[in-house]
């Protein structure tokens, strides 16, 4: 990208000004630095034809860039098993050099290159892609398989059809232009500028007008309608589909066009790109990529009516949609941060489901990202930011921490504000963990290192232990920290010794504080609720940050309580055991607000007598829409006899939701 040095200046500028430079997780991640590269690459033009039964690409490259450096006489183009056979370097013949392992080839500039200048190269070659470009079908010998050919580039497999530097630190404007049989449809990033007939080929011409990162290169080709479509703002979209299920249309693709005008309000910046295409594909090895202007999906998705419910694209397509901003808009500099991609796209595809399938839905993705990221940290304590701590970390508790940041922040408002200034400081352009608080800090005024610390910088979850009693007029509930206590997990110790901000040592003062407190705490605001027989709450907001903590509610006219929330709605990631009397469990069960607080009640109840719950447990269902409460009612009765609990199974065998349904087979 063209401002590369200047942006590189500003953020450097910025970041001095910062007592510690916090991009780094605890833990070393050897993908953190992103890498190096002697030329800015500014634009690609591809010019490509296939033998599509020999899996042949026959193309021609032609770069533009600009050196980064005073002199520049070699330059490295990724490029794996590319045959080339001839470059050029501003029009003359160059040298060039292929590597041992065959994963790139040396370029000899016949003269040396200055900086600043803008410069060209353009590279004839051949290809049989192995990976990155995909032939599907065309040496069928039933000639039942579709025929396509599609790409999938993220994390680095375009090198493997396109002779580039092929890097997310290093954007450009891209074009292709494809020659095809007639009969098919040729769709890649950006706007089409022409389709053309001759001699039974078409030759199709595509060209984006802002930069992108190599991995979001695209190809799609086969046989396809397109049904056109736009959103209210009149970003056009293409809709791509199958001619013989064009019933399947409508029903997949449901909430389109109403999602971009919930994503462009929410996210508060326009669709950063000219259009917005989508295409299924045959035998996609993942759900859907978020190519610039053009997701490619696996056609399983293409649903009817009847599997809707099953399996939808809704997800997927929010999902993605949220890449254009979050991923493709601005990158991650490096795959350490590959999480501000892929949990920004998880928790805007919740948000958007929180839309259209409610409240409860929602919850329900937040607690199963908080059991598998407890899970995921049995094994290993890997923070968010960092490049190997896999897709449970940079994806939904990723998403799960920018709700809990959300929360931190004062709210969505806020929230969004943050995130509009965030993505406005980096249009087009790359960014780090760091960027994302510089922003959250310079929107609130808020100090926020803190939260990344724990939540992003630093894995595992906090354990807490919650008592109550009543005293004198007071409840006092006793929160403990239980988890494992570690340098890699929760809050660091400031250390004593000036610019050493994690201490080896367990257990050390902080200057000025005569608490001791351990490395591995978390500090998080939490609320508490107490809510009596007479219908009143007290609600309370604290800090917990040190090993045991005591929050006090006063209760002067020493009301009955009838069940306490520690956490109410699950706000916080967490393991948490709260040992609550029957009555209590009972209560909280049947009449707190949050499905996740009745959820949590029943789910207690496991081990109680049937004799005893099996009322309870058949009011609660009663009561209950969400599927996930029903279920485990189902799972404690299930070996109950009782004529009620029978009537019971028997109802929810009509249950509108197949997971009930399912549950009571099962
Ligand atoms: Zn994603």
């Amino acid at each position: 990208m063209k401002n590369t040095i200047l942006l590189t200046l500003i953020l450097f500028g910025a970041m001095l000004t910062r007592a510690q430079l916090k991009t780094r997780s605890y833990i070393i991640d050897p993908q953190l630095a992103p890498r190096e590269h002697n030329v800015d690459f500014q634009h690609l033009r591809l010019e490509l034809s296939f033998l599509p039964a020999q899996g042949l690409v026959k193309g021609k490259a032609t770069h533009i860039f600009t050196p980064l450096r005073p002199r520049v006489d070699s330059i490295w183009l990724d490029a794996i098993r590319i045959r080339f056979s001839s470059v050029k370097v501003n029009g003359k013949d160059a040298k060039f050099k292929v590597s041992k392992d065959s994963s790139g080839y040396w370029i000899f500039c016949p003269q040396s290159l200055a900086w600043e200048t803008k410069d060209s190269m353009s590279i004839m070659y051949e290809c049989n892609p192995r990976r990155g470009l995909y032939f599907i079908g065309w040496n069928d010998p039933d000639n039942l398989s579709r025929k396509q050919i599609w790409s999938q580039g993220q994390g680095i497999d375009n090198r493997n059809w396109i002779p580039m530097y092929d890097e997310m630190n290093d954007k450009m404007t891209t074009e292709m232009i494809v020659k095809f049989e007639k009969g098919y449809k040729v769709l890649s990033n950006g706007t089409k500028l022409s389709s053309k007939e001759k001699d039974g080929m078409i030759t199709w011409h595509y060209k984006m007008k802002h930069p992108h990162a190599p991995y979001l290169i695209m190809l799609g080709i086969g046989v396809y309608d397109i049904l056109q479509t736009k959103s209210k703002t009149g970003v056009p979209m293409y809709l791509y589909y199958y001619p013989e299920w064009k019933d399947r249309v409508e029903i997949t693709y449901k909430y389109s066009e109403m999602m971009m005008d919930w994503f462009e309000k929410e996210i508060g910046i326009p669709y950063p790109w000219e259009s917005y295409s989508q295409i299924p594909v045959q035998d996609f090895m993942f759900g859907a990529m978020e190519n610039t202007t053009a997701t490619l999906f696996g056609d399983f998705f293409l649903v009817d009516d009847r599997s809707f419910n099953d399996r939808n694209y809704v997800g997927v397509n929010a999902h993605e949609l949220a890449h254009q901003w979050f991923g493709d808009y601005v990158t991650a500099r490096s795959d350490a941060h590959h999480w501000l991609q892929e949990s920004f796209a998880t928790y805007y595809n919740q948000m958007f489901e929180r839309e259209v399938f409610g409240m409860d839905y929602f919850n329900w993705a937040r607690r199963t990202a908080q059991v598998n990221s407890i899970e995921e940290s049995k094994k290993n304590k890997l923070p968010v930011a960092h490049s190997e701590s896999g897709s449970v970390r940079h994806y939904p508790k990723g998403a799960f921490v920018l709700n809990m940041l959300k929360n931190v922040l004062g709210g969505r408002e806020v929230y969004n504000k943050c995130i509009k200034h965030y993505l406005q400081q980096h249009p087009y352009g790359n960014v780090d963990t760091e960027d994302l608080l510089v922003a959250c800090e310079e929107v609130t005024g808020m100090e926020l290192d803190w939260f990344f610390e724990e939540w992003v910088y630093k894995g595992g979850e906090p354990a807490y232990s919650v008592t109550y009693k009543e005293v004198n007029g007071l409840t006092e509930i006793i929160v403990m920290q239980v988890q494992e206590l570690s340098e890699v997990t929760g809050l660091p110790v400031q250390s004593s010794v000036p610019g050493n901000s994690v201490s080896t040592a367990d257990f050390i003062g902080l200057p000025g504080e005569s608490v001791y407190r351990p490395a591995g705490l978390w500090k998080m605001p939490i609320w508490f609720e107490v809510h009596y027989t007479d219908g009143t709450v007290d609600k309370k907001l604290q800090w917990i940050e040190m090993q045991t903590e005591v929050v006090k509610i006063a209760n002067p006219s020493g009301k009955k309580i009838d069940y306490i929330l520690f956490d109410p709605n699950n706000e916080v990631m967490k393991s948490v055991s709260f040992a609550k009397s029957w009555d209590m469990l009972r209560s909280q069960a049947l009449k707190a607000a949050s499905m996740l607080d009745r959820f949590d009640a029943v789910a207690a109840m496991k081990d109680i007598p049937v004799r005893q719950k099996r009322d309870v447990l058949l009011q609660v269902f009663e009561k209950e829409s969400f599927h996930a409460v029903k279920v485990e009612i189902i799972a404690q009765l299930a070996a109950d006899d009782d004529d009620k609990t029978i009537a019971l199974f028997k109802k929810a065998c009509s249950d509108k939701e197949t997971l009930v349904r399912r549950a009571v087979i099962e």
